[in-house]
């Protein structure tokens, strides 16, 4: 069967590596969280004082990319973990600090030309899902098929307020709502690469949707497109 390259933007928040991640399950294609490159990116520039919350010295981060090694390895489930220069982070890069600097680290041409790279890498063989939220307008342009997933911000925020007391850090809704509301804005006005839906992306809307419904939706679509039927 032909492999192709799945592309899923959209806003913060909207389960796309969920559904990115059981597709590529059930097509046995390789899964990328490009989201994962950028929080590597920040919690390396945290570490290394480049970054806080009253300071950015972007020019110091620039200077250190040469020294950001990052990779995926899959962990004894089969679950794809991200590794900064050999160290798994898989875990310290979803705090609220990280998801609260991110955004500003992802606005830096120089960090954003790094990673397209290594997703152009990752990519190369095909049989990719890769979610992101430059994926099928930067990236990967000619991906088979682009999915553009959304939901209202209360309905997100609920979703990423629940994960994280789920794990046990202690955060509020409101301050997790203000993080998404305002990622959506630097996210989708900043220069380079903004958040925006590639023409050709196919909309879905999921905040009424469970994830079955939405898992099936979405893999009918890859199966439609890698048969070549739509
Ligand atoms: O997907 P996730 O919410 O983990 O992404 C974290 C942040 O990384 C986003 O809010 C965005 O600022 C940035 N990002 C990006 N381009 C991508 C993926 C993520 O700018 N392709």
């Amino acid at each position: 069967m032909r492999k192709i390259t799945i592309a899923i933007d959209g806003y913060s928040s909207t389960g796309k590596s969920t559904v990115a991640k059981q597709l590529a399950d059930w097509l046995e294609y390789v899964y990328v969280d490009s989201g994962a490159m950028y929080r590597a990116v920040t919690l390396f520039a945290m570490r290394n004082g480049y970054i806080s919350e009253t300071s950015f010295d972007k020019k110091k981060l620039i200077e250190a990319l040469a020294d950001i090694s990052l990779e995926f390895k899959k962990n004894e489930t089969g679950k794809a973990e991200i590794y900064l220069n050999g160290e798994n982070i898989e875990k310290q890069i979803r705090t609220m600090e990280v998801s609260e600097l991110v955004s500003p680290v992802a606005t830096v041409p120089e960090v954003r030309r790094k990673l397209v790279k290594l997703q152009h890498t990752m990519g190369e063989g095909k049989g990719v899902v890769m979610d992101g939220r430059d994926i099928g307008t930067v990236v990967f342009p000619n991906a088979e098929l682009k999915i553009f997933m959304n939901a209202t911000a209360g309905e997100r925020a609920q979703r990423r307020y629940k994960e994280l007391v789920g794990r046990g850090d202690t955060v509020t809704y409101e301050e997790v709502l203000e993080n998404v509301t305002e990622r959506d804005h630097m996210d989708t006005t900043r220069d380079d690469s903004p958040l925006v839906k590639a023409k050709d992306a196919i909309e879905i809307d999921n905040s009424e949707m469970n994830l079955e419904d939405q898992f099936h939706i979405i893999l009918q679509l890859a199966k439609d497109r890698i048969a070549g039927r739509i």
